[in-house]
């Protein structure tokens, strides 16, 4: 019997163990993971970028929480020794009707109370030397580091703390109980007093598991690379973005100085025909059926048609994606591309078609939700594990001892 069963062990489920033990020292935790080791999924396919918040709406979670957890993830990294480069970033805008859009984007980032600075080509090109654009915004937070090493350290803490990581363990079916969880797995029956669901590109399903039908459903965008060749690494110091496309809330192909010294290039958006699909030719017919057969997926087709094409062109023509990567370092050839691992974004859309644009947790009986935890969602996940935790109401069946609110 555990107090929290958490599923999934990707970095928002581990952020939310060590939450709990934050706020529940002696509690017991088991994390449940149907992979053979932690963070297999978003967290380990990511551009591993430490978000600042300039995107986001002010007041969201999202600028909140990637505010304030870019400084917990560097803290964090900081004192358990994970290498980490607060390296800062640009966001450049290369044509002039991108220029009141780099605008915009500045209020906004003023807005979320960062420290960023508007600066001119010269300035840029300082920064870095081969990109071309008719102005920036620098932000210096911004940074870089292995979500993956961070989901690690965060599962070796959880297991010092008395807490289990079950691996290989897939969740199944959820009951409810008056005063417990009961937990179908593919490795047998677990019991808590109250489930976590962090389940990432599954999380609907896992809801739906404990019987909650939410209004909206996980569709899979996959993000495919590039990397840079290792002679022509040169071109990029440090993390280049264009200015995003405000009705399209996926960021636009960029520039990224991974922590290991690689450059990525991308990543795009396109239909995943497989939830975990990280390959074109990935298709599993009952993931593929449920988009097609989900009204808000053809609303939202029909409103980003346009976009979703060129997405779409980009996927197979390798000419298209380098075309879209000059506009911001025009030197880069075709031939200084090497295609590279993509990664699968899980983004909750609506019935009505519309993305559901901010961190989205559902509370059920004896069970929280973590429905929508997109990016900048390992940017952030150390505030969200704390605020998963905050809303774990004081239970009677949890021993009062353990308890620090
Ligand atoms: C291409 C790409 C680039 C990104 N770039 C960035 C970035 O630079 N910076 C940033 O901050 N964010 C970025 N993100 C977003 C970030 O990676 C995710 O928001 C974050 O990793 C989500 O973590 P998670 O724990 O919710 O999901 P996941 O990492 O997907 O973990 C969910 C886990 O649940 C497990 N699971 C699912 N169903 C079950 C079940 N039934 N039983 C047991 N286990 C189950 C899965 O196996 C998985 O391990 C990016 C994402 C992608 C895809």
């Amino acid at each position: 019997m555990f107090d929290f069963a958490i599923v999934g062990g990707g970095i928002v489920g581990l952020s939310t163990g060590m939450a709990i033990y934050e706020r529940f020292p002696n509690a017991k935790v088991v994390v449940i993971e149907k992979e053979p080791a932690v963070a297999q999924h978003q967290t380990g396919h990511n551009s591993g970028v430490i978000h600042s918040g300039i995107y986001y709406k002010p007041g969201s979670f999202k600028a909140r929480f990637a505010r304030q957890g870019s400084q917990s993830m560097r803290d964090f990294c900081q004192k358990y020794g994970i290498e980490h480069d607060i390296c800062g970033k640009v966001i450049v805008a290369t044509k002039q009707e991108e220029l009141p859009l780099l605008d915009n984007l500045y209020q906004r980032g003023l807005q979320n109370e960062l420290n960023i600075h508007k600066i001119g080509q010269d300035e840029l090109k300082e920064i870095e030397p081969h990109v071309n654009g008719l102005g920036a915004i620098r932000v210096p937070m911004a940074g870089i580091v292995n979500y993956l090493q961070v989901s690690e350290k965060f599962a070796e803490l959880i297991k010092e703390k008395g807490g289990e990581i079950r691996l290989n363990t897939k969740v199944e079916k959820i009951h409810e109980e008056s005063n417990q969880v009961t937990i179908e797995t593919s490795q047998g029956t677990i019991k808590a007093n109250m489930v976590i669901n962090c389940a990432g590109l599954h999380s609907d399903r896992v809801a739906a598991a404990a019987g909650y039908q939410t209004d909206m459903k996980i569709v899979p965008f996959r993000g495919e690379y590039f990397k840079l060749k290792p002679e022509k690494r040169y071109l990029v110091k440090n993390l280049i973005y264009p200015v995003p496309n405000p009705k399209f809330p996926f960021l636009g192909v960029h520039f990224t100085r991974m922590i290991s010294g690689e450059v990525d290039a991308g990543p795009n958006a396109v239909l995943s025909f497989k939830r975990e699909g990280y390959k074109k030719t990935d298709f599993n017919a009952k993931d593929l059926a449920e988009v097609l057969t989900y009204k808000g997926f053809w609303k939202l087709a029909s409103k980003f048609m346009k976009e979703g094409m060129e997405e779409y062109v980009r996927s197979f023509s390798k000419k298209q994606f380098t075309k879209s990567l000059q506009e911001l370092i025009p030197e880069i050839q075709e031939d200084d591309l090497i295609p590279a691992p993509a990664g699968v974004r899980a983004q909750a859309l609506k019935y009505d078609g519309n993305m559901v644009d901010d961190f989205h947790i559902i509370m059920g009986k004896q069970s929280i939700h973590v429905c929508n935890a997109p990016s900048p969602a390992a940017t952030a996940s150390i505030e969200i594990g704390k605020e998963v935790v905050k809303r774990i109401p004081v239970q009677t069946n949890l021993i009062e001892s353990k308890l620090i609110i």
